[in-house]
């Protein structure tokens, strides 16, 4: 029987050949790797090119600490289904070496439009460089239109749900099952929700992303992320995984594990703080919208409420431009008076600090600049602001949001 997503994370990773039993893996720190003799070199090099598990001749292969990581992947993610994991040193840098192993020259890509900026860029960038093109479509778009878009050359569709910034959810059983039958690839960025409150494997995609930098570490001290795959994509991406040389120290690795053994209760925290102060910003005078999924209100609410186990800490809300006195056109901080407004509100917060990333201890906040992130369906509403509700008390969180707009309202 399929363990809960909170007892696996304790469960997993934890078995280790050693007479001393501590409770946890040990950080192997290493570059080489010694043999007993040159007949066991020879062996282990050719399970390494077969990417079993554990195998390693040397430490970009793997380390007990970085296999153990891996194997909690796959348990966790791959949530029962035939997976492989790889690691990378960023979320960013997982998801560039995915598409790099299932991409070649003359492929055609589709991308939800509201992908994480990053990885818009790493398709504009090197992969148009390297001869694939990438079509951006619509966060709202079914299944229906998606084939209708699809090309001779398409291999694969990307998808990001909720998207960022935005929060569109997609119909991912609906698009996998239609890629499927079109011999097209899918492959998702499991950010938002984290394997403790999705599992896309059971959607039917082929391959996750997950930037083990926010929920699974969940303490802002340490960069990585991981690719996870069905076992038929698995020889692709660790062959490129060996030769671009990705890898991660097990110092990082030992940060994650510990992170997750209490990823499941911090999610909880995040989910039931976040809805507290969505639920405040939604009856607040002068927020034109809150997104967050696990709203009624949430355009794809019913997809949300089908598809996944719970909620993150992250949504965005919307000023009313009318109600602060801005331009019906000032939808970011590109415009000079939004820029005032914004300031007041992110300035100065007691509890909220401006920073990137998210899925850390703390709450966070950011105005969404979305002019240059849209080019299917460009942002037409009022200046949009992104939160992470970290672990503090939410009625905190609150004053202090509200301490801003009592800041923003002396501007006008
Ligand atoms: C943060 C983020 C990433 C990248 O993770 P890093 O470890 O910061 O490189 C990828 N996708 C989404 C949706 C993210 O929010």
């Amino acid at each position: 029987m399929m363990l809960k997503p909170d007892t696996l994370t304790i469960h997993v990773a934890r078995s280790i050949e050693s007479e001393t039993r501590v409770a946890n893996i040990p950080v192997f720190r290493a570059s080489t790797v010694l043999f007993d003799s040159l007949e066991e070199a020879a062996q282990r090099a050719q399970a390494v090119a077969r990417g079993d598990k554990g195998a390693s001749t040397y430490a970009t292969a793997s380390t007990p600490t970085t296999a153990a990581l891996m194997d909690a992947l796959e348990h966790i993610e791959g949530a029962g289904h035939a997976t492989r994991a790889c690691l990378a040193p960023s979320g960013l840098s997982a998801i560039a070496t995915l598409l790099m192993a299932l991409l070649k020259p003359g492929d055609d890509l589709m991308v939800i439009d509201s992908v994480y900026g990053p990885t818009r860029n790493f398709c504009q960038s090197v992969l148009a460089q390297w001869g694939v093109s990438t079509r951006f479509y619509s966060p709202d778009a079914s299944a229906e239109a998606l084939e209708a878009m699809l090309l001779p050359n398409t291999r694969l569709i990307y998808l990001e749900s909720p998207a960022s910034y935005t929060f569109e959810i997609q119909d991912v059983p609906a698009i996998a099952a239609m890629a499927k039958g079109r011999g097209v690839l899918t492959v998702i960025d499991n950010a938002w929700a984290s394997p403790i409150m999705a599992n896309p494997f059971d959607w039917g995609v082929d391959a996750s992303v997950l930037p083990l930098t926010k929920y699974w570490s969940g303490h802002s001290d340490v960069l990585m992320g991981a690719t996870v795959v069905r076992e038929a994509l698995w020889p692709a991406l660790w062959k490129t995984q060996r030769d671009f040389g990705i890898c991660v120290g097990g110092d990082d690795a030992y940060l994650v594990l510990r992170g997750l053994r209490t990823a499941a209760v911090r999610m909880r925290s995040h989910e039931q703080s976040a809805l507290r102060v969505a639920q405040w910003l939604e009856q607040r005078q002068g927020i034109a919208r809150v997104i967050h999924p696990a709203l009624a209100s949430h355009p794809q609410h019913g997809l949300f409420r089908r598809d996944f186990k719970g909620a993150s800490g992250l949504f965005g809300f919307v000023l009313d431009p009318a109600y602060w006195g801005l331009a019906e056109t000032a939808n970011g901080p590109e415009d000079p008076q939004a820029a005032r407004l914004l300031a007041a509100l992110c300035e100065g917060r007691r509890h909220f600090g401006m920073g990137y990333s998210w899925g850390g201890f703390e709450s966070l906040i950011m105005p969404g600049r979305l002019s240059a992130l849209r080019s299917a369906k460009p942002w037409q509403e009022g200046p949009l602001l992104r939160v992470h509700i970290g672990l503090e008390d939410p009625q905190d969180l609150i004053d202090d949001l509200e301490a801003g707009f009592q800041a923003m309202a002396k501007l006008i």
